[in-house]
This record gives C-alpha cells, structure tokens and sequence, in this order.
C-alpha cells in the first residue's frame, strides 16, 4: 500500500481525554475515531489490526475443533424471557421494538441464542460433542466506557459454547477451550494468566479468565510468579495435550479480586513467589452445564436411551479489546510496536526524498518485488524526514526498510528493527536475492 494513496489519519497532538497508553496511541496513530459514547470507527489501520487478531483466533478455535457460524446482532426478547435473563441482564442490555411492537435486543451475548439452537439440532448422543462459534459484534449499554476499545458499548467478541451429552465430556471440552486460549494469546505475543473467576452455582473451579498483566488494568489480580514461567508446546494435539496441560496451569494460585482470600494466598505460595498486580481481562471460560439447557428443554439421548439436558459451556474473547491490550503490552515513548503476528503490515518501507528521481525508481521496483511475498506500507510522501520516521515508528510496524539519497551512490538500505531500534546497512542486490529466496512456493 502507498501511503500516499492510503488513508492514515496519524495525530500529531497528544488526545486529551485519553487516559491510558493504548487509548491515546490508537488514537494517535490514525486506528480509531470515536463515533459516540463508546461507539468507535475502525479506521484502516485499527481495522487491519483488528482482521489479524480474529484470524489468530479462528484459526486456533477451528485447530481445538470448534466450528464457525454466525448469528445474528439483533435477538428476540423471547429467548432471554425464557432463560430468565431478560429481567437480570438490567440497564446495559439495549432493549428496542420493532414496528410490530415486538420486543427485540442487541445481542450483549449469546448463551440463549445458541442453547435455541442446540434444542432443535442436538437429539442424540450421535451428534455430539460439538464446540460452536461466532465472531460478532456485541452491545453492552456499560455505565462507563472508559479507555478507548478496552472498555466500550459495541464491541468485537469471539464466543464459543459446548455441547457434551455428559459433565465428564463438558470438562474435556472445558479443556480444549483453555488451551487454544493459552496457544492463541501466545501467538499475538501476550502472556495471559489463567485466574480462577467466579464459577456461580454449579461449584468447583471450572471458570477462569485469562488476563494479562498491566499496570492499566481495570482487574486486581493476586498471583503465584512461578505462573509467570510456564510454556505451553510448540505442536498442539488437542485430544493428548489438554487436560495435563491444564493441570500444569491450574496448580499454581491465581485469582482476581472476587476470589481473592488473603490467608489462602499466604498459604499457597512463598512471600518471595507472592504478585499483586492489575490486569486486563481478555477471555473468560465458563463451564455451567444445564443452566440454560434445561430452560430450553435442550435435551439429547445417550445410548442406552436415557434423556437428559445437554451439558453446555462458554468461551468469550473480547477481539476489540486485544487490540488495546497488545499495545499496552508492547509500546515505547516512540509508539507501538507490533509483535509481528498481528501487525497491519508486514514490513515498511521509507523513501526519505521523493523528488530524487533514480531514489524513486530504486524504491518503486523494490516496492514491487517485495509485495510477492509480505504486505508493505511504502511512504512514498513528500513528508519531511523527521516526520516520516516519527510516523512509522508511531504506527509501529515491526521492520522498517529507509532508503534515502545515499542509497543510489552506495546501492545499500538500511533496515531497522523497530522494537530495538538497531539498524543493519545491506547491499539492495542482497536484500533483493533474500526476497527471492524468502518467496513463498
Ligand atoms: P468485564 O468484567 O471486563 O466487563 P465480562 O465478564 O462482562 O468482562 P464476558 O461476558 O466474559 O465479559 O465477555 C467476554 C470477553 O469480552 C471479556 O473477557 C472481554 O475481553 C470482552 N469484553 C467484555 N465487555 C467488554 C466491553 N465493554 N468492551 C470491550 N470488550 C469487552
Ligand atoms: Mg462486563
């Protein structure tokens, strides 16, 4: 893409309600525009960003062996009257009629929705388990947005829900959700920690959020550090892998405020091991059996013929709000620095004087060979110098190639790192031959 041509609407001045880091640099940065009260646009930066970070996630859903479809925004008041929810859910449901006079909502989630589904397809053990999800914009009428995408009205969400004929097989699904959690926040660069949250009435420890840790984040979080070190395996099997996994990652103390115990805490783990921290909830799993299954008469037989409600469960990620946390997770005083997964493009590449024609020519075939095989943001602008540094490093894409008038004489680049900032002088006919052997097949 040429950055003349591109639309980056980058701000020079700081934002000034912006309170945290991420919310003022996406702003800063040309990713987001505030449409109302926690109602943001998605400029083409934040949204190139926001299609990197869904594709990470599907693909790891669909790795755990989930299956994507997509329900609707608007739902029917009928369906969360019978769950009961209709009257619980309260203000930050926002409730509408249609011309009919008909009770209808922006969906904040989608348990009811799913579980009306479930009743009409799930009849027999035979077509079970099943793991669904949707990636679909939620509305929570919050009583107070705050921090840019990290906490609004509308918002981006990746839900999954489970459907096992036994609890035994609810918890192996319960599984697989946390570890494609542990493997898709890895792959966007992030540690999160799985903490114990609140589990409601069916008991035991089976909900967890998964936090990151910042400074920022609206969640206290008390932790054991040896968490801190843990790894999941390079190569997944989802069948082998989940529950002795899960049983590494559940074996430390871990909790946010909700279940936090001051005696247990001390118990549980050394002085030395012992972390108080914030955190920014980016997923939640949540195993509640019958809850609403039973409600929906959402019932399957096993095989020796008996009926009973199906055992269900749900997995959300808020996909918006990782934008926001992967910046607070990785920025300097120049701006963000993408890990190179979820960066909107791959590479930069700077022409520092656009009016030295032969510069242009280098720049232009560059440009060209190396779109085959990486996305490249090309500031081909007639920006000065300070200003097109300044801007890249802003928008933080993780390698930056500059070439300026010294790059004819001597036919050399100068590639930048943009997370250490160290720069490597190369020769364009090398860095031409490294293209072409880098190349996809
Ligand atoms: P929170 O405690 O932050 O309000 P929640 O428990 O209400 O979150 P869930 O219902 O579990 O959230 O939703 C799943 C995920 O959606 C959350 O882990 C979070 O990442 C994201 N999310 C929830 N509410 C918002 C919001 N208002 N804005 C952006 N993302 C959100
Ligand atoms: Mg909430």
């Amino acid at each position: 893409m040429k950055l003349s041509k591109y639309f980056l609407p980058t701000l020079k001045e700081l934002p000034k309600d912006a309170e945290v880091m991420s919310h003022r640099l996406m702003l800063r940065a040309g990713m987001i525009r505030q449409a109302s009260s926690g109602i943001y646009i998605w400029l083409p930066l934040g949204h190139a960003v926001l299609k990197k970070i869904e594709h990470i996630i599907r693909e790891e859903q669909t790795n755990a062996g989930a299956i994507e479809l997509l329900m609707p925004t608007i739902q029917s008041a009928d369906i969360w009257k019978k769950s009961g929810r209709y009257d619980d859910y309260g203000a930050e449901m926002l409730r509408m009629k249609d011309r009919h006079n008909r009770d209808i909502l922006y969906g904040p989630t989608n348990e009811e929705q799913i579980t009306d589904i479930s009743s009409h397809y799930f009849k027999s053990y035979k077509t079970l388990p099943k793991i669904l999800f949707h990636i679909q914009w939620k509305f929570r009428d919050e009583v107070r947005p705050r921090f840019g995408v990290m906490r609004c009205k509308e918002f981006l969400m990746k839900d999954s829900y489970s459907f096992d004929v036994t609890e035994e097989d609810g918890k192996e699904s319960y599984n697989k959700m946390f570890l494609s959690y542990l493997k898709t926040f890895q792959r966007m660069g992030l540690k999160a920690v799985p903490m114990q949250a609140e589990s409601g009435p069916i008991g035991g420890n089976l909900s967890h959020e998964f936090i990151i840790l910042a400074n920022t984040g609206e969640s206290k979080v008390y932790v054991d550090k040896r968490m801190l070190e843990l790894n999941i395996p390079e190569s997944i099997d989802y069948e082998k892998d989940s529950k002795g996994t899960i049983e590494s990652w559940t074996k430390y103390y871990a909790v946010t405020e909700d279940m936090y115990d001051e005696k247990s805490f001390e118990k549980n783990v050394d002085e030395e091991n012992r972390l108080v921290m914030r955190g920014i909830e980016v997923g939640h799993v949540f195993y509640f059996g019958d809850k609403y299954t039973k409600p929906f008469n959402a019932n399957v037989q096993d095989k020796d013929g008996t009926i009973s409600p199906i055992q269900s469960g749900s997995y959300g990620i808020g996909v918006s709000r990782l934008v926001a946390a992967v910046i607070e997770a990785s920025h300097d005083e120049k701006g963000i620095i993408w890990p190179e997964s979820v960066s909107p493009f791959d590479t930069a590449l700077i022409n520092l004087n656009p009016k030295n024609d032969e510069l242009v020519n280098i720049c232009d075939n560059l440009y060209n060979k190396m779109l085959s095989s990486q996305t490249v943001l090309y500031d081909d602008t007639s920006n000065s110098v300070g200003e097109k540094l300044t801007r890249m490093d802003l928008i933080g894409i993780p390698k930056q190639i500059i070439l300026g008038n010294k790059s004819v004489e001597n036919k050399t680049l100068e590639i930048k790192d943009r997370r250490s900032g160290e720069t490597v002088i190369e020769n364009i006919d090398k860095f031409l031959e490294h293209l072409n052997n880098d190349k996809p097949s």
